[in-house]
C-alpha cells in the first residue's frame, strides 16, 4: 500500500506541469529544455499559448481532480508572479483543483528572483524549491551558477516566510570534492534545511560544456568508487536528520514528499504544458504518452495556429506501461506493487530473475511489494533491464 502524503486526498492524484523554458544563462553541466533569450520575450504571448494549451489538455482529460501543480525549468522564477497566477487560475477553472492541492515553483536563488518570492506565494504558489545547487562561492562559480552562497541562504531564509514548504537541492561529486568536504557541507546544509531537500550527484550529460572538458581531461569528477561512498554518507547522514531519503534523490520528512513527483513515480496521470513537456493522458483505458516542441518559439507558433503544441501522440502498449511503472517505481523506496505491474503487463516478472537479485542482495519483497535495496538503486539501470528482459 502506498503511504499518502500528509494533507493528501483521496482523488485519484493527477498532476499539472507547467515548463517555463528560460533561464538567465545556461549552466554548463545543464541539458534540460532551457533556453537563453537576452532580447526578452514577449510574456504575454507566452501566456496566452499556455492558456490556450491548457484548454486543449483540459479537453483531452475532464473531469479530474488536480493534486499538484509544478512549474518547473528552465527557470519558473523568470516568470512574472501576474502569469503564475493566471495559470493557476486556468487550471482551477478547468479541472477540480484539490483543496490540498501542492502548488510548486522552482526558483533560483538570485536576489533579483527572490523579491517576487512574495508574488508566487499571493499566486497560490505553496512550496517553493530552490536550485541552492552547492554551499561556497568557487564551486558556485564553477557551476555556472549565477547566485553566491550568501544570496542562496537570504533566499532560503525569505522563502520560510512566505512558503509552507520548502525544498532545495545541491549537488555532490563535483570537481575536486572529497567526501569530507560534501559530509561538511551536506551537515551544513541539514542545519538550513526544511521538509525536503533533493540531494543530485554530478553526471556529464552529452552535449554540454562539461562533458567537453571532461572528455578533454580538463574537468575530473571524483571516481565511481567516491561517489558511491558520497551517496552511501548521504543516505545515513539525511536519514539520521529525519529526513530519509523516499527516491533516489530526494530526501523529506516523511509525509513531506513533493507530490508531484510521486505523480510521475507511482505511475498516474498527469498533463504537461509548454516547450519540451511530457504529459501521459489516460483516454478509453489506454494510456497515452504525449510531448510538445522543445523550442519555444516554435512551440510558440504552433499553439497560435493549432491551440497546443504536441509533436508526439502515441498509445503506450501494456507491456510499454508496465515497464514504464517498473522504471518509476523501484526509484521510490516504497517500491512497486507487483500485483499492480501484473495486472498492467498482463504476466507477472519472471520468478527466476527475480530470486536471483533478491539473492544478490539488490532487491528485496514484502508481500506484493518489491523494492531495490540501497546497493540495487546504485544499478537500478541493470536491474530493470534484468527485470523487464
Ligand atoms: S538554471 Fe537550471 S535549467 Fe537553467 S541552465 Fe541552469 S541548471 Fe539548467
Amino acid at each position: 500500500m502506498e503511504a499518502q502524503p500528509k494533507g493528501m486526498s483521496d482523488a485519484a492524484p493527477f498532476g499539472v506541469y507547467v515548463h517555463w523554458p528560460f533561464c538567465a544563462a545556461k549552466c554548463p553541466y545543464c541539458d534540460f529544455n532551457s533556453h537563453v533569450r537576452y532580447g526578452g520575450i514577449d510574456e504575454a504571448r507566452f501566456l496566452a499559448a499556455y492558456l490556450a494549451e491548457l484548454a486543449h489538455f483540459a479537453e483531452a482529460a475532464p473531469g479530474r481532480t488536480v493534486t499538484s501543480v509544478f512549474f518547473g525549468g528552465g527557470t519558473p522564477s523568470l516568470m512574472a508572479p501576474h502569469v503564475t497566477g493566471a495559470i493557476l487560475e486556468a487550471i482551477a477553472g478547468h479541472w477540480t483543483l484539490d483543496a490540498d492541492a501542492e502548488i510548486t515553483l522552482e526558483a533560483n536563488p538570485t536576489s533579483v528572483e527572490a523579491e517576487n518570492f512574495k508574488g508566487y506565494a499571493a499566486a497560490g504558489v505553496n512550496r517553493l524549491s530552490l536550485g541552492v545547487q552547492a554551499l561556497d562561492d568557487a564551486s558556485l562559480r564553477s557551476l555556472g551558477r549565477l547566485h553566491t552562497a550568501a544570496e542562496a541562504l537570504a533566499a532560503l531564509m525569505l522563502a520560510r516566510d512566505c512558503f509552507e514548504r520548502i525544498s532545495f537541492d545541491l549537488i555532490y561529486a563535483r570537481e575536486g570534492q572529497s567526501l569530507d568536504a560534501w559530509t561538511g557541507e551536506l551537515t551544513r546544509a541539514l542545519g538550513f534545511a526544511a521538509d525536503h531537500l533533493s540531494l543530485y550527484q554530478l553526471t556529464i550529460e552529452d552535449g554540454t560544456p562539461f562533458a567537453a572538458l571532461h572528455e578533454a581531461g580538463r574537468l575530473r569528477v571524483p571516481e565511481s568508487e567516491a561517489a558511491r561512498a558520497m551517496y552511501l554518507a548521504t543516505q545515513e547522514l539525511c536519514e539520521a536528520a529525519g529526513l530519509p531519503a523516499y527516491e533516489i534523490s530526494n530526501h523529506a520528512i516523511p509525509g513531506s514528499e513533493s507530490r508531484h513527483n510521486l505523480v510521475y513515480w507511482r505511475g498516474y496521470d498527469y498533463a504537461g504544458i509548454g516547450a519540451g513537456a511530457h504529459a501521459r493522458i489516460t483516454q478509453d483505458g489506454t494510456k497515452r504518452a504525449l510531448s510538445t516542441l522543445r523550442l519555444p518559439e516554435d512551440w510558440l507558433a504552433q499553439v497560435e495556429v493549432r491551440g497546443h503544441g504536441i509533436v508526439s501522440d502515441e498509445p503506450l502498449r501494456a507491456r510499454e506501461t508496465a515497464e514504464e511503472y517498473l522504471l518509476m517505481a523501484l526509484r521510490l523506496a516504497e517500491g512497486m506493487d507487483l500485483s499492480r505491474f501484473t495486472a498492467l503487463r498482463g504476466e507477472p516478472l519472471d520468478e527466476t530473475r527475480l530470486d536471483a537479485l533478491i539473492a544478490e542482495g539488490l532487491l528485496t519483497r514484502n508481500g506484493a511489494r518489491l523494492t531495490a535495496t540501497p546497493s540495487g538503486r546504485l544499478v537500478l539501470e541493470r536491474l530493470i533491464l534484468e527485470l523487464a528482459a
